[in-house]
């Protein structure tokens, strides 16, 4: 019988797909999938994330020393616990001991982590940016934000740093999904885009939406919105660079160039205006997943990999 290999698991739990990646014990991605996220946890979440690791475990005869889980949530410092997740769709029972529940379904050790520090910490390595500042901006559902502070993701003081979608410069008479009013999520995010595209009959799919309603005034508002709480960040951190990327960047004609531009209007001259570089996240889909899965090869089979220390 053929060696079992050893790998670690990285999972990305999103909103609309649950992305899933393994990564051997010598640091190569054996194995990458998407599927939606409904049809994963149709029998409940527990059962949904054991069914798709343990499938592709005995395809590979393979042996997971380790899962990380990404989660669009606040999510506690020990990295056992999702305190807050108002865009997935999962209740506060089927989160209840998840960790341990999983740890015992799959004999390896869970940590939980918000989905965009994994998203950041995969594109900090891709583009070599390890001993630098970075700052990551991802629009999708929500409006996602990470910070990669001396080697790793900055967590805060509870593990729910950087949570720049919930800062209070949204729409005053709207509340946001986490409970609060006005937050920036509120006039800012791809369910705002979605609640607009949603109001009339439209002769285009919402995947086209930047094709084709790219100059409407609501379109230039909701850029308006993403400049200035970029420009706050940047003007806050001083970042040696800001990472773009998320679903609603990467919709056809998402304009870029205007809101590098218009970000720029409000940098503090002349640092960091003069300095900071923007940097287009490669792709979306599977950042996350590899993020997550890097972090499980660090934490539970590498002695070696110093770059998350
Ligand atoms: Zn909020």
């Amino acid at each position: 019988m053929q060696k079992q290999r050893n790998v670690v698991a990285g999972v990305d739990m999103g909103a609309t797909h649950i992305r899933f990646c393994l990564r051997t014990a010598e640091g190569e991605t054996l194995h990458c999938e998407k599927k939606r996220t409904v049809e994963v946890i149709a029998s409940g979440v527990m059962a949904g994330i054991v069914g798709m690791l343990d499938e592709q475990l005995r395809h590979f005869n393979a042996r997971c020393h380790g899962l990380v889980m990404g989660f669009p949530a606040l999510v506690s410092k020990d990295k056992r616990t999702i305190i807050s997740t108002p865009n997935l769709p999962l209740t506060a029972e089927a989160l209840h001991g998840l960790a341990s529940k999983l740890e015992d379904a799959l004999n390896c050790p869970v940590e939980f982590s918000r989905d965009v520090n994994l998203q950041l910490s995969w594109d900090v390595m891709e583009n070599r940016l390890t001993q630098q500042q970075v700052l990551g901006v991802y629009l999708g559902t929500g409006m996602g934000f990470a910070v990669w502070m001396n080697g790793a993701p900055w967590t805060g003081a509870h593990g729910v740093a950087g949570e720049l979608g919930h800062i209070p410069l949204g729409d005053m008479t709207q509340h946001c999904a986490c409970g609060n009013l006005g937050c920036l999520e509120t006039v800012c995010s791809g369910l705002t885009l979605k609640r607009w595209y949603e109001q009339q009959p439209r002769n285009y799919a919402l995947s086209n939406l930047f094709v084709h309603a790219g100059n409407v005034p609501f379109v230039q508002s909701l850029l308006e919105n993403a400049a200035r709480a970029m420009a706050t960040s940047i003007n806050l951190f001083d970042p040696d660079a800001v990472i773009l990327g998320g679903g609603v960047m990467d919709m056809p004609a998402f304009p870029h160039e205007t809101l590098i531009a218009m970000t720029q209007t409000y940098l503090r001259r002349p640092l960091p205006h003069q300095a900071v570089r923007f940097i287009a996240a490669s792709s979306s889909d599977f950042n996350g997943a590899q993020g997550a899965a890097i972090f499980a090869h660090h934490r539970f089979l590498s002695q070696s990999d110093t770059a998350l220390r």
